[in-house]
């Protein structure tokens, strides 16, 4: 088995200046232990910026598991950059829904579309024309910039924040921008300039398999002779956060308005325009209420400002969905309600059996698939 070089010296004594980075042996010993032990992933057979910033993308906020499929979609369907920038965004949509956080998909699509028609669809190659592109933040301009590029920029994710925390001793709330910076800093000056695009990934790599939230692989892990964490008993509380940040609760309570014309069965839709969540998917007219005014199960008529007519009998309504999102908790209600034929509403009827070619949010997804009547 691999074993570091880094002694009985604990990480901790870097940030006081008693030993230097080349001292302390992080990086090579980080890589050498990522060449064994990196899981293989079809994005670290490329250097294309086009397919390492899909992968980037579509691997925020997402488990490898559930993003890899998302990936292969995408590559498949959009081979080139040109390809992606050529789509029609309710297409982008539709292949990315599932994944949660759209607007990454609605950015993905703006920002090829930019690499189309300024760059003639070849990548950005310096740091700061890949930063302005739309939907990249300094963490994923800099995972494209080393591992592309060769840059020396370091990435800070989730996984090298509390790697680096830890390692390190960082014992102040990584949730503040001083915190990041210290952190920023250690992991740049850390960076081996010969071989960027690695040690980012060595770094994400660690912090994702050995280095995790909860029951990290300790006691096999090369460094823990000298984390600091891990020898202070601190790994648990490491790193530390002070903020939380409040869940807004919201009550939706939705209309799945049904006809039947000609012996097919329609379905009126909603397409979300505006600043809310989930812009420029569909879902289904909805009442939104106050926690205070959201009592139980609506009778029919409290939908009448949806619905415009008298004609309608309410089916089945569901118990209460509760959906997570980053900040939000949504308390949802589906309530089937048909009508005898089709009626003028600000919605748009579309047969039933047209329904999944249309982006919905995974909450919708989840009620469809649920019915026995799709
Ligand atoms: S010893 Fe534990 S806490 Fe320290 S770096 Fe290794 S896995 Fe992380």
């Amino acid at each position: 088995m691999f074993k570091p070089r880094s002694g009985s010296l604990c990480y901790s004594t870097y940030l006081c200046g008693m030993i230097s980075q080349p001292e302390m042996n992080f990086s090579l010993d980080l890589l050498s232990w990522y060449a064994l032990h990196k899981r293989d992933l079809p994005w670290r057979h490329t250097k294309d910026a086009y397919f390492i910033w899909l992968s980037e993308v579509i691997m925020q906020q997402t488990r490898i598991e559930q993003g890899l499929p998302y990936y292969e979609k995408f590559v498949e369907t959009y081979p080139t950059v040109n390809e992606l920038a050529s789509a029609d965004e309710q297409d982008v949509l539709k292949l990315w829904q599932g994944l949660g956080y759209y607007s990454r998909a609605r950015n993905l699509h703006a920002a090829a579309k930019v690499v189309a028609d300024d760059y003639a669809g070849i990548f950005p190659q310096s740091y700061d024309d890949i930063r302005k592109l739309k939907g990249i933040g300094e963490y994923t301009a800099a995972a494209i910039a080393s591992i592309c590029f060769d840059l020396p920029y370091a990435v800070v994710d989730g996984n090298v924040i509390r790697f680096i925390s830890r390692l390190f001793g960082i014992t102040e709330s990584v949730d503040t921008a001083e915190t990041k910076k210290k952190i920023l800093s250690i992991a740049t000056e850390c960076l081996d300039p010969l071989n960027p695009g690695d040690y980012n990934q060595a770094m994400m790599e660690f912090g994702a398999t050995v280095c995790t939230p909860v029951k990290p692989g300790c006691e096999d892990c090369i460094f823990k002779s000298a984390c600091w964490a891990y020898l202070s008993h601190m790994v648990d509380e490491i790193p530390l956060r002070k903020s939380k940040v409040a869940v807004r609760e919201r009550y939706i309570h939705y209309l799945v308005l049904t006809y039947t014309q000609e012996g097919e069965d329609f379905i009126y839709l909603n397409k979300r325009t505006g600043s809310d969540i989930w812009r420029n998917l569909y879902d289904f007219p909805c009442l939104e209420l106050t926690a205070e005014k959201n009592t139980g199960i609506l009778p029919l008529q409290s939908f009448t400002s949806l619905l415009n007519t008298s004609a309608a009998v309410l089916g089945n309504v569901t118990d209460e969905y509760i959906h997570l999102l980053t900040h939000q908790k949504l308390h949802v209600r589906f309530y089937r309600v048909h009508i005898p034929e089709k009626i003028e509403l600000p919605f748009i009827p579309v047969k039933v059996s047209d329904l999944s070619a249309y982006p919905v949010p995974r909450l919708i997804d989840r009620y469809v698939l649920a019915q026995d009547w799709i």
